[in-house]
């Protein structure tokens, strides 16, 4: 395994100076467990949800997309068993006034010994654990006694669940086939959150694989070695990764085997997506919550069923996470320090810079007219701020994968040096075609 430099303080910090992601609400001193993205933040979660819809719609040709609302009729979550089930054991200390999942004790600190774990001072006072639901309750209508109480949804699979008959009829397909949708999801969070690995409000990309019930196990293991793959494919170090199949006592309620893609993050290994056969436990909730027939049923021969369900199920800020710590490295530069973020070109937030040499001598025309032609075939950014140097390191930061530099010798032959992020080599290319030579450079598999 390559020697890994990263640490989650440097990821944060980069984070921050760069304006990636940030802690929501500063101004008024932040609120627990809730960032914010920036401008290359977004543009970097845009890429990874647009590679996972690739990998779910544009790469194959039996799964649809669906957006369904965030905020569901009530009975959904009686019927999924979140109301009843979706809880963590929570304890406070008496003493020290903090709250801790009964269940993460070893991982957690004292609040008043920070060397020792909740419980394991003489002077800890435990409560008995308590169930605590993670469901966010808001109302319908304008007065709070009157209204209804409503949920934001904590998975966005339900959704999918709901309208499995509407996408039957529309999107005419058979099982085995899947839907596949990205939203926002909510939790209650109580534990501590390392960053973006877990806050109250996150995006969740979940796709829900219909199968016949024979053909379950197989499905299920085909969607491991798919959602593995695909972080392998997009350059996650395949040594920094690993599948964790649940133990029985583990088990979600609805599930009859889930196996975790757990990274190595900087805190150890951790959860990064769950795949789980969910086996016919939702439709058939739905269909006795709801009277509806929630079923597939053969146009030709009549045959009838419940399909059984395979979900692999990702969440957006922890593969962010996951892609940032891969991509991280530090090495030495002209005796200096350099930060560089590896990020496959098809994550890169900006993909090209576009750098004149000087401000002056004819240097910013040439260098905007070959920004004007680049950008728009990819992501460009014009930088004519600072030293040479340090603009080459902000873009190593961003992990902007090339830099071409406009200087004298472009004005006479048409020419500009375009250095690679990685290798850092510079050669001298021609500005005609240099946009589809970029192109072909950034493709890759
Ligand atoms: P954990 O055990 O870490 O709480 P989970 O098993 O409850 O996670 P799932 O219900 O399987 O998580 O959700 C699927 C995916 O959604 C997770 O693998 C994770 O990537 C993401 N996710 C879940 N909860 C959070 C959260 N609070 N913040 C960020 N991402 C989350």
């Amino acid at each position: 395994m390559p020697e890994q430099v990263v640490t989650m303080d440097k990821i944060v910090s980069l984070c921050k100076r760069r304006g990636f992601i940030f802690p929501a609400s500063e101004i008024y001193g932040g609120i627990a467990n809730t960032y914010d993205y920036g401008h290359y933040g977004v543009l970097l979660k845009n890429n990874v949800i647009a590679q996972w819809w690739k990998a779910m719609i544009q790469d194959r040709d039996d799964i649809v997309a669906l957006d369904s609302a965030i905020i569901q009729h009530p009975r959904t979550w009686e019927a999924s068993g979140h109301l009843a089930g979706f809880t963590d054991p929570l304890v406070d200390c008496r003493t020290c006034k903090q709250r801790f999942r009964a269940d993460h004790l070893q991982e957690l600190q004292c609040g008043r010994k920070p060397s020792k774990h909740p419980g394991e001072d003489t002077q800890c006072d435990l409560t008995e654990a308590r169930e605590f639901n993670l469901m966010f309750e808001t109302t319908i209508g304008p007065v709070k006694e009157a209204g209804a109480t409503v949920y934001l949804r904590p998975e966005t699979a339900q959704g999918i669940f709901l309208d499995f008959k509407q996408v039957l009829q529309f999107a005419r397909r058979k099982p085995p086939f899947g839907i596949a949708q990205v939203g926002k999801s909510f939790r209650n969070e109580i534990t501590p959150g390392n960053f973006v690995f877990r806050t109250l409000e996150f995006e969740q990309m979940e796709m829900e694989y219909f199968v016949p019930p024979d053909q379950a196990e197989r499905w299920y293991e085909h969607w491991l070695t798919e959602r593995l793959d695909w972080y392998v494919r997009l350059g996650i170090d395949s040594a920094r990764l690993r599948l964790r199949a649940h133990d029985a006592d583990e088990l979600s309620h609805y599930s009859s085997a889930t196996s975790d893609v757990e990274y190595l993050y900087p805190i150890g290994w951790s959860e990064l997506e769950g795949i789980a056969n969910r086996g016919d436990f939702d439709l058939t909730q739905h269909a006795r919550h709801s009277g509806e027939r929630l079923e597939y049923v053969d146009a030709q021969g009549g045959e009838r069923y419940v399909p059984h369900v395979i979900e692999p199920a990702a969440g957006v800020g922890r593969s962010i996470l996951a892609f940032l710590c891969d991509a991280y490295d530090e090495d030495e530069l002209g005796g200096e320090r350099r930060t560089v973020l590896r990020l496959h070109p098809a994550l890169a937030p900006v993909k090209v810079a576009v750098l004149p040499l000087l401000r002056r001598d004819g240097h910013p025309e040439l260098a905007r007219a070959v920004y004007e032609d680049v950008r728009r075939h990819v992501n460009a950014e014009y930088d004519d701020g600072g030293a040479i140097g340090r603009r080459y390191r902000r873009q190593d930061e961003i992990g902007t994968p090339f830099a071409v530099t406009i200087d004298h010798q472009s004005l006479d032959d048409g020419t500009v040096t375009l250095r690679d992020r990685d290798t850092l080599e510079q050669e001298r290319v021609a500005i005609e075609g240099l946009a589809r030579l970029l192109q072909d450079r950034l493709t890759v598999d």
